[in-house]
């Protein structure tokens, strides 16, 4: 799976967080950290991202 954060564009809005079904995505003081391994790739979050900071690699 390909995971890319574009750490500089975040807003630290807390959007994804909030809409990932398997708590996969933690709001740090670095910014979005994600666990791969819980990952479902369901796209939920890089859809509701407003900078388009994320993008989920995957099968989907
Ligand atoms: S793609 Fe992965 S990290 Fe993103 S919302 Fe879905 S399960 Fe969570
Ligand atoms: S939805 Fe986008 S801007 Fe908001 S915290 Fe997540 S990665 Fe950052």
């Amino acid at each position: 799976m390909t995971w890319e954060i574009e750490r500089k564009k975040c807003l630290r809005c807390g959007g994804c967080v909030a809409v990932c079904p398997v708590d996969a995505l933690v709001l740090t003081e670095n910014g979005i950290e994600i666990d791969e391994r819980r990952c479902i790739s369901c796209g939920n979050c890089e859809k509701l991202c407003p900078v388009g900071s994320i993008t989920v690699g995957g099968n989907r």
